[in-house]
Formats: C-alpha cells, structure tokens, sequence
C-alpha cells in the first residue's frame, strides 16, 4: 500500500510476488480475509480495498521485475515427486525449485492450474493471464508431466523406489457430491465438478433450456454463472437449502449471479427426481423452515409437511460439496478413505517420505491457503531431505522496509475519501459472453485508496 500510495509500482510487485507466487490470480479470486483485519475498516472506516490494489499492481507491472533465480542441483539436492498442479503443488513445486531440488510434477490433465483452471470460470479469472503466471513460476529445475493420474499410470511406492526423495500429494478435492436420490444418473443431471470441467477445460457446454443449480456454495455460485453463459440456456435457478444469510458462497458472488439474472430460490430441499424414458423432467422439493443450530452453527432446515412442489427442469447441476477422491489415494499406506491424515505441523502423512497438503487434506479451502500450505510444506520437504528436523519455530514475519510515508496536501480529503469499488462489465454485456466481468480501477483510484492506508507498517519499520 505504501509503495503504491508513492506511485511505486514495481517495488510494489516486488513486495506481492515475493510472499505469492500467484499475485495475478490472487488479485481476482481471493476471499481478501486481509481486508477483514485492516485496521482503517476496524476503527470504524470503511477497509482498504486490498485486492483492488494488487489487481491494478498486477495489471500495471510486468512479471520480469521479479524473476527468482533457481540454483542449478548439486550433491546436497534431491529429486521430489509433486501430484497435482493447483495452487498447492505449484507453489510447493516453484519453492522448491528455488531451493535448488529437481521437482517432477505429475498433474493428470493437459494442463497446470488445478480448480483456478478446470473450475473457476474466466469471466473471474482470464485464461492468458492464469498461464503467463503459472509460466512465470516454471525454470529448469521443475518438469510438468500431465495426463499422469497417481493410482492409475503412477503410484507412491513406484514414485520412491523410482529415486525420487520425497512425494508431496496436492491432489485437491474433486468428487462432488450426490444428492443420493433415486434417478440421480438420469439424463440431464449433471455433477458440479464434470459441469464446469467440461467447460472450462474442453468447451462442451451442458446445460440447456431451463437449468437448475442445488447448492449455495462457490461452486453453485460458479455452476449458475457459467450456465447462464452457455447458449443453449433459457433460465437459471439456484435451488439452497437453507436463508440467503446462511448460504457459503461469497456475497460478491451471490450478488452479481441475482444481478445477472439468476433467480436463488431459498428453504427449499430436493426429495425426488422427476424423469420420463431415463430423461430428467423435473425436480421435486419441499420447503423448509429453519429450526435449531446445528454442528455448524447454522440453523437447521427443517422439512415443513405437505410442501412439496416440483420444478420443471431441462438440466439439473448438483453443487453441493466437493470431496478428495478415494481411489487415487488407495496407493497411500495408512489412507482410510476420505483424504489423508497429516501431521498438522509438518503435513507428514503416516507413510514416510510422503506428505500432503491443500484442499486434499482439509477439504474445498481457498487458493490463499492451498498456496500457504504449499510453501510450508515445501520448508518441511527441503529439511527432510537434508536430514533435518522437521519442527521448526513457525516465526512470524513482521514488516521490515521503512517505506516513507507520502505527503499528502489535505489530510481531510483523506479522511472523507471511501473505499474503492472497481468498474465491472454492463451486465447487458454478460451474456453468453465470457469476457472478465471486475476490471480495474484507474491510476488516481489507486493512489487516493493507497494513500487512506493508516499504515500499521510504521510501528514496526519507522526509524527511530
Ligand atoms: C467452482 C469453484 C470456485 C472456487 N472459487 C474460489 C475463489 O473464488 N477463491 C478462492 O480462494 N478459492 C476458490 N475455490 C477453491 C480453490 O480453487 C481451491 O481451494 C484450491 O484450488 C485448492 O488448491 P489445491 O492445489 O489444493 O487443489 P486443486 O486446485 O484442486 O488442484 C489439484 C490438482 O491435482 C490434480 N489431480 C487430482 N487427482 C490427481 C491424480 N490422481 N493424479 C494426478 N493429478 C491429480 C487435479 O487435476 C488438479 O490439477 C473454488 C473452488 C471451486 C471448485
């Protein structure tokens, strides 16, 4: 914030690209958790705009400006085994890498990105930008090998008795959930997962006529939108369970899917599929009301008696939850399932030499932590390699470069400016078309949002 309040926007992606190797993407998908703990948004103003601001970095500045140098192998190096290139893999991979090990990333599609690619759609995340970012992070010391699945063409013992020193599983959570109703492989209903893969990765468009969403998460969020998109499409409907105020996805995106035209219908619970000759005809639901608090915390829905109803549908897209995939994992000593257990402080599972991380070991997360979990799990790699003690200090970095404070002529003009909300496209603009949807804020937006910055930093880094 600082250097960008001085008009300094390379030392500014130097700063960003130093911590994240995925800035660009970051600046368009992040859920900002930053911007929750900003102090001008705590004392009772309204929060830095956060990622606004690396969006206008990123957008600004060209990547060459900070280009780490991977120290060729030599005898204290190891060869390291990467399954799956997400966010979780790609960092571990790039740190690695930067650490001088040779790492082999096995990814079992045709190409890198893992959810930012396959299922996070590009009117959020443009695809040119996704690639020139994830080849920035590549240099001699990381091959990527796809169309290799771990458990089918590779396996874990294969990989160690193979040279390589240590495996790290970053396959992530990719099966979707079933409403396990009767009827649910009838023609037209179609998993979250495969619906937006088929999209993203291959362009074939599934839904059509009128289109049905179960879930209110992300991923349905995501799934509405992309559907709305297609051409065949007549209408959308998001089909939650529970009130708008329960619903997990971000608001941002709720709100710009009811902008776009999307209707969200709430307290609403599928019961039955509804198909003629194998073909799916309708969806049949009850209503809901909410009851007491469940294990979440979130009121129960609870089913109100005779409220059935059934909703006619062309297409029906299941969102409800992503899972690990057992069956990849089955080649894990100690899997029991689900995804595997780990150390939590140095993401050891319990075979030795292999380790996991990302949303394969917690669950659908976010791509700021799959790519937390990949640094850190790449510092543990690197010292087990070397025959070091895995535990360490988990030391946290407090800033440390004074950065001088901009004068600015009128400190009011400071304090009666608000927060920045960056243009979007028309939403007359938005259908059947794939174009980014958040664009960017202009320089002088930049410079007066940098500049309301309280700049916490000064209490760390101020010379005295
Ligand atoms: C629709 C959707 C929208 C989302 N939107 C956001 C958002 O806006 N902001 C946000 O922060 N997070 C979002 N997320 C969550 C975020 O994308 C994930 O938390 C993050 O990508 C997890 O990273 P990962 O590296 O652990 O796994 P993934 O990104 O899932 O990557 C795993 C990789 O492993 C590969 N793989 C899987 N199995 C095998 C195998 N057997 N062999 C070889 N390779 C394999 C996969 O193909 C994939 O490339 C979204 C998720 C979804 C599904």
């Amino acid at each position: 914030m600082a250097h960008v309040a001085r008009g300094e926007y390379e030392d500014a992606y130097r700063v960003l690209r130093q911590a994240n190797p995925l800035p660009s993407t970051c600046s368009r998908v992040c859920h900002h958790p930053c911007e929750a703990s900003c102090r001008a948004g705590a004392t009772g103003g309204e929060p830095i705009a956060i990622r606004t601001l690396k969006r206008f970095i990123v957008d600004r500045v060209d990547p060459k400006v900070y280009a780490p140098a991977a120290p060729l192998p030599d005898a204290r190096s190891a060869r390291i085994a990467v399954i799956g290139a997400g966010p979780a893999g790609l960092a571990a991979a790039h740190e690695l890498s930067l650490l001088g090990h040779r790492v082999t990333v096995f990814e079992r599609e045709t190409k890198p990105g893992g959810m930012l690619v396959c299922a996070i759609p590009s009117y959020r995340l443009p695809r040119e930008r996704l690639e020139k970012e994830i080849a920035s992070l590549l240099n001699q010391n990381i091959e990527l090998r796809y169309g290799v699945e771990l458990g089918k063409d590779v396996n874990i013992d294969g990989l160690l008795a193979e040279g390589y020193k240590a495996v790290y599983l970053a396959l992530g959570a990719h099966g979707s959930r079933a409403l396990d109703l009767p009827g649910e492989e009838s023609e037209g209903i179609v998993p979250g997962m495969r619906f937006l893969k088929e999209f993203n990765l291959h362009g074939r468009e599934l839904a059509r006529g009128k289109v049905g969403v179960i879930g209110g998460g992300n991923s349905a969020m995501d799934a509405a939108r992309v559907a709305f998109r297609q051409s065949g499409v007549e209408s959308v409907t998001v089909f939650y369970r529970r009130t708008r105020e329960e619903m997990p996805a971000y608001t941002e995106e709720t709100e710009a899917a009811l902008a776009e035209g999307i209707r969200i219908e709430t307290l609403v619970a599928p019961i039955a599929v509804v198909s003629e000759g194998g073909r799916l005809k309708a969806m049949r639901f009850i209503r809901n009301e909410l009851g007491e608090p469940d294990a979440s915390g979130r009121r129960r829905p609870v089913p109100l008696p005779g409220s059935q109803f059934d909703a006619p549908l062309d297409t029906l897209i299941v969102a409800i939850s992503e899972q690990p995939e057992p069956t990849a994992l089955a080649c894990l000593k100690s899997s029991d399932g689900g995804g595997p257990r780990v150390d939590p402080e140095t993401f050891a599972t319990a075979q030795p030499a292999v380790f996991a991380g990302g949303d394969l070991v917690t669950g659908p997360n976010t791509v700021i932590d799959a790519i937390a979990a990949g640094k850190r799990a790449a510092a543990v790699i690197d010292r087990y390699v070397r025959g070091r003690l895995l535990k360490t200090v988990n030391r946290i970095a407090m800033p440390s470069a004074y950065v001088e404070p901009v004068s600015v002529p009128d400190e009011d003009d400071l304090d009666s400016a608000h927060r920045v909300t960056p243009p979007e496209l028309p939403l007359d603009q938005r259908r059947r078309c794939f174009h980014e949807v958040e664009m960017c804020i202009s320089e002088s937006q930049a410079l007066s949002e940098a500049r309301r910055c309280l700049r916490c930093d000064l209490e760390f880094t101020h010379p005295t």
